[in-house]
Order: structure tokens, then C-alpha cells, then sequence
């Protein structure tokens, strides 16, 4: 069977739907190949949150195609994702070197299409179409005994978002919100805890909107709410995380679940994008500084030791002097424990692009660069506060930079570097901090792993 490379661009549901293609090809007898250059099928899996995400990839294929047609011409080369979905079959006029073009609710099919394209009965294959149910799709893993992987995973629970905000493509490439039903989804869950995993994070672009059409509120809790309790239920999955939210879907009950989910961790990522309300206006957030702050508050009261990191924007189009020190001051009232900042990106067709008011480079740069700096401050200085503290971690494998070292998180996302074994790959264990790095922690075993 052919050997095939798959390279993820983007977000954690990018990472999420190429291990599901991936595990799919795998079972159908596919190899997984280290390299492109010893891969028989190369498959970008593609971003288009930035135009630099899409550049990349695209001069990735553009080279890939010129060394295979002097070195490996039976390569097979295929786009996947949010710029296949949007640019589809003009990536085969550009490159005509390309073999297959798999939209964002086409995942699945890519197996099938490589089947075909390899039979001969099809010479290229652009499917960017919908596909009712597609967001039950992306349920397979690759839990191959690596103990990062197999120790955490994440479940895609539902695909689309309807907020349109005005700087955002996902939308246009990601669709309409369709969510994935709770027995299903806890059945999957159910699945991975049975393979050895301990901890989960509920994936989509939206979360807190899941389900909300289809699973009525019940007993004042929302359908994901429910899905959190559902997927709470489940013996031996030790924690619960959950990936992108948005500031309007904490509500009440969202924010009392963490004070009564033991495994819901102390953590939340609440994407505020900027701290001035002309601009959450402009952006279409549906929410106000002050209600973002209110929501901080309450989560803050719910659960005092939670982890708050965020996502902000600068640059947005007609970002004043004014709007941005807006900025700097809410991230100075919230002190975020970590912040995703990005440089405003225009993306094509979305309002936003439009607008009057684009700001130049070396704005975005000069902001990207005050902001950064406060951020790396406040991080820095709540860092510190672990320092001489015992605490619970899960440990993932052996460190990225270092694998002589062994790296676990805490319950509220904080990475930590530690002195340990392979032994404890997989194992929720005590270390005490001894000192901090960039946004790292770095301990030692606080007491004998009693496993
Ligand atoms: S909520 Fe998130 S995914 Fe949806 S449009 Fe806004 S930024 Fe994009």
C-alpha cells in the first residue's frame, strides 16, 4: 500500500481533521511517511485565517511539484481544508500539477479519491461541495502508543460557526454551525478513555454554541452544558478542556459548571480581540468591554486559581491611538495569564476587508510589539507566583525542546518541565515548581508517584 504525509497548517481543528484522514488512511492500509520526500501521497492540509497561512502553503506545493516532477513524477499531490474550500478549483489552474482538492466537508472522502485517482478511473478530483452529517465525520484516531498522544485527544463536537465576525473567513470556509449529537459524542469519548486516554478537549469553532438549535436548554443549562456533564459521567477520563469558545456563550451556567465539574479544568480561553467598544462593534462581537470583563469576574469568583488566556487583534481596520491603549488597558485589568495576539489579516470577501481605515504594516508591527511586551510581563509575573508550589499535572511525553525531560500541563494549562522517566508518560502526578521560564514551568516530583 502507498505511504502518505499529511502537513497540517492552522488551528487545533486543522491538527484534528488530519489525524482523522490520516487514521482513515491508516486503516485502509496506507503507511504514514516521515517526510514528503519519502511519501507516495502528499496532502497539505490548508489555513486561511491569514494570507500568510495560505502563502505558505502554497509555496510548500509550488516546491513540492517542481522537485517531484524531475525526481518522483507518480507523486500524488492533494490541497485539504479551509483554502481548498475557498479556492478550489483554481488551485489546479495554478498548479496543474495537483491531483485532488478535498473542501472542509470532504475529509472523509479523501480516501476513497486516493483510491480512484490511483485506479486510474479519475485523473483529478476538486470536491468542495456540502454534505449533510459531515460534522460526524471527523471521528477516528491515530492513538499509536505515543504516549502524547495517547494520553490527551481531541473530539471534534461540531463544525461551522454563524457569528460572522467581520474580520473572519471561517464562516465562508467552515460553513453553517452543525453540531454533532451527545450520545455520539460521548460514545467517542467513552472509546478513547478506554484506550488510555485521561484527558479530552471538545473542539469546534464555537463551542459554546453547540447545539443550540437542535438540544433545547434544559433545567436552565445550555446544550453544551449538558454536553459537559454528559461527557463528565465518563469513568476514568480524568479532565475536561474545551477549544474555541466565545465571551457570549458564558453564561450563567457555564460559568457555575466549573465550580461544580471536578474535571472540568481551571482554564478558559476567552477570545476578546480587542478592548475598545467602537471596535467590537465593527468586528460584530456581540459583546461589550464591560460585559467581558463581568464574565471574567464571575469565572474568576466560580473558580479563583482558573487560567485566562485570550486572543486580540491589532490592527483592525480604523484601530484608533485610543482604541488600542483600550486594549492595553483590559489586558492590563484582566492580567491574562497568556495571549494569542495577531496582526490584522484582510481576508477577501469578508467585511472587514472593505472597511475604510486599513492600517499600514508598521502600525500593525509597532502595536503587535507594545502589546506582546505587556503580555510577556503579566504572564511572566503571574509565572512566578507558582514558584515553591506543589501542583497536579498530567503528564504527556517526554519535552519538545529537550526530550531527555519529561513534559506534563497543569489543570489550568501550564506547561511543566521536569526531570522524570518514561515511566510516568500517561500518569496524573504532584511536582513542585522550582523555577519559570518564557511561559514555561520547571519542577521536580513533589512525592513518590503512587500512580
Ligand atoms: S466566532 Fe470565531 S470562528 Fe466564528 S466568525 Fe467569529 S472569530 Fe470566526
Amino acid at each position: 500500500m502507498p505511504s502518505v504525509y499529511i502537513k497540517t497548517y492552522g488551528c487545533q481543528m486543522n491538527e484534528r481533521d488530519s489525524e482523522a484522514v490520516a487514521a482513515q488512511l491508516v486503516a485502509k492500509g496506507y503507511t504514514l511517511a516521515k517526510s514528503e520526500a519519502m511519501a507516495d501521497v502528499v496532502l497539505l492540509n490548508t489555513c486561511s485565517v491569514r494570507d500568510m497561512a495560505e502563502q505558505k502553503a502554497l509555496n510548500k506545493m509550488k516546491s513540492m511539484v517542481g522537485v517531484a516532477k524531475k525526481e518522483r513524477p507518480n507523486q500524488i499531490f492533494g490541497f485539504m481544508g479551509c483554502m481548498a474550500q475557498s479556492r478550489g478549483q483554481e488551485l489546479i489552474d495554478k498548479l496543474p500539477d495537483v491531483d485532488l482538492v478535498v473542501g472542509t466537508q470532504k475529509f472523509h472522502r479523501t480516501a476513497d479519491y486516493l483510491d480512484e485517482i490511483f485506479a486510474g478511473r479519475r485523473d483529478k478530483i476538486v470536491d468542495i461541495a456540502a454534505e449533510e452529517k459531515s460534522e460526524a465525520t471527523i471521528r477516528e484516531h491515530l492513538l499509536n502508543g505515543n504516549a502524547t498522544k495517547s494520553v490527551t485527544a481531541f473530539v471534534s463536537i461540531m463544525q461551522g460557526c454563524n457569528q460572522y465576525c467581520t474580520f473572519c473567513i471561517v464562516p465562508y470556509t467552515r460553513g453553517e454551525e452543525r453540531s454533532r449529537g451527545i450520545a455520539d459524542i460521548v460514545a467517542e469519548c467513552r472509546e478513547l478513555v478506554s484506550r488510555g486516554v485521561k484527558e479530552i478537549t471538545l473542539l469546534g469553532q464555537i463551542v459554546t454554541s453547540y447545539g443550540r438549535r437542535d438540544i433545547p436548554v434544559r433545567d436552565g443549562k445550555s446544550a453544551f452544558v449538558q454536553l459537559l456533564e454528559a461527557v463528565h459521567e465518563i469513568a476514568g477520563l480524568e479532565r475536561i478542556r474545551f477549544t474555541s469558545p466565545h465571551p457570549k456563550g458564558y453564561g450563567d451556567d457555564l460559568v457555575v459548571a466549573y465550580g461544580r465539574l471536578p474535571k472540568l479544568v481551571e482554564s478558559a480561553h476567552l477570545p476578546v480581540q480587542s478592548g475598545s467598544d467602537r471596535l467590537l462593534k465593527l468586528m460584530h462581537r456581540g459583546y461589550t468591554r464591560e460585559r467581558y470583563l463581568g464574565i471574567i469576574e464571575k469565572l474568576r469568583k466560580a473558580q479563583p486559581r482558573i487560567g485566562i488566556t485570550t486572543d486580540i487583534i491589532v490592527g483592525f481596520p480604523g484601530e484608533t491611538e485610543t482604541d488600542f491603549e483600550e486594549t492595553l488597558s483590559l489586558a492590563r485589568e484582566v492580567e491574562f495569564d497568556n495571549a494569542y495576539i495577531f496582526k490584522y489579516s484582510p481576508r477577501k470577501d469578508t467585511p472587514a476587508a472593505a472597511l475604510d481605515g486599513q492600517l499600514p504594516q508598521a502600525v500593525k508591527e509597532e502595536r503587535n510589539e507594545a502589546l506582546l511586551n505587556l503580555i510577556n510581563e503579566i504572564g511572566a509575573r503571574h509565572y512566578e507566583k507558582f514558584v515553591g508550589c506543589r501542583t497536579e499535572i498530567l503528564v504527556e511525553g517526554p519535552s519538545k525542546k529537550n526530550p531527555a525531560r519529561m513534559m506534563g500541563r497543569t489543570r489550568c494549562n501550564k506547561i511543566v518541565v521536569f526531570d522524570g522517566a518514561e515511566r510516568h508518560g500517561g500518569q496524573l502526578m504532584d511536582v513542585r515548581i522550582e523555577r519559570v521560564g518564557a511561559f514555561t514551568l520547571y519542577g521536580e516530583p513533589a512525592i513518590v508517584n503512587l500512580g
